[in-house]
């Protein structure tokens, strides 16, 4: 099957990575959220993004020719195009079914439907659906325009033909796949979140200050960004539903989540994209 078109559902931090990184590609690109403020800020981020790129050099054509590859929807029935669509709303496994479902009715049978989900079993996600053997998961990085890694999760029902054509995608992308085990968390979340969980409790125990802790993590493990910092950027409501995909999914007290964590994310103190996390954006 030949790819030209890819559909994207959520216009938020990484549906927008996901559709630049895409439309960068020279593929077209359907865009799709609920919010229509969402797409309209949307195409200015993605432009504001190319366009840093272009000043440094990174892009082979104009900004305004890759953004003009992109069209944006509220209506999923505009999916109805895509050779592959892949799914980036907000964490919440009902509310992905719920989408995969309709997208079997809307997209064309060999359509392929991939979830970018940070944790949820793509097995569940796949089985709502009257075609699981087209159903994978792809897992981008953020910021997406930057960072190489797709992880691609196959399940038991996914076809070779499915991830022989992911993996050519991911390629056409630029980008560096890891193929993982349809496991709670897959491979980098399974390590990186329990990670930020625990700088969130040495945080609560005050072992540390929270610019302590990312400090002692960036000039002691030669990690690039401290743990604290890192939530922030990921969202700190995503960090806690990941923490609770692995609880549940592993049965395991060691992925218990932090309260500190809760309680944030209870307060509304979500990281960047709220102004306040463990850090002040304002
Ligand atoms: P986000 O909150 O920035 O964006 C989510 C978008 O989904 C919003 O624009 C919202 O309006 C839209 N949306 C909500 N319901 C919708 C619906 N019914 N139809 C269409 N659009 C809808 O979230 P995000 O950080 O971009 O995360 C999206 C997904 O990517 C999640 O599954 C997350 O786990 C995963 N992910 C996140 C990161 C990260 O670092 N943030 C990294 C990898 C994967």
């Amino acid at each position: 099957m030949t790819i030209s078109t890819i559909g994207v559902i959520g216009a938020g931090q990484m549906g927008l990575g996901i559709a630049q990184s895409f439309a960068t590609a020279g593929l077209k690109v359907i865009l799709n959220d609920i919010n229509e403020a969402a797409l309209e800020r949307g195409l200015d981020t993605i432009l504001n993004s190319l366009e840093r790129l272009n000043s440094k050099g990174k892009l082979q054509e104009s900004s305004d020719a890759i953004i003009s590859r992109i069209t944006t929807a509220t209506e999923l029935t505009a999916m109805a195009d895509a050779q592959l669509v892949v799914e980036a709303v907000i964490e919440d496994e009902v509310l992905k079914q719920q989408i995969l479902s309709e997208l079997d009715w809307i997209c064309p049978p060999n359509t392929i439907l991939a979830s970018n989900t940070s944790s949820i079993s793509i097995t569940r996600l796949a089985t709502v659906t009257k075609r699981p053997d087209r159903v994978i998961g792809m897992h981008f990085m953020n910021p997406v325009p930057m960072m190489k890694l797709v992880e691609v999760i196959t399940c038991l029902h996914t076809s070779t033909e499915t991830y022989n054509s992911v993996i050519e995608m991911v390629n056409a992308l630029e980008k560096v796949p890891v193929s993982a085990k349809d496991r709670p968390g897959f491979v980098v979340n399974r390590i990186l979140i329990p990670m930020i969980n625990e700088a969130v409790f040495t945080l609560d125990e005050g072992v540390a200050s929270a610019s302590e802790i990312d400090s002692a993590m960036q000039l002691g493990a030669a990690h690039p960004m401290g743990p604290l910092a890192l939530a922030d950027l990921i969202g700190l409501d995503t960090c806690l539903s990941i923490m609770q995909v692995l609880y549940e999914g592993y049965n395991d007290s060691k992925y218990r989540p932090c309260p500190l964590l809760k309680e944030m994310v209870d307060s509304g103190l979500l990281g960047r994209k709220s102004g306040r996390g463990f850090f002040d954006y304002s």
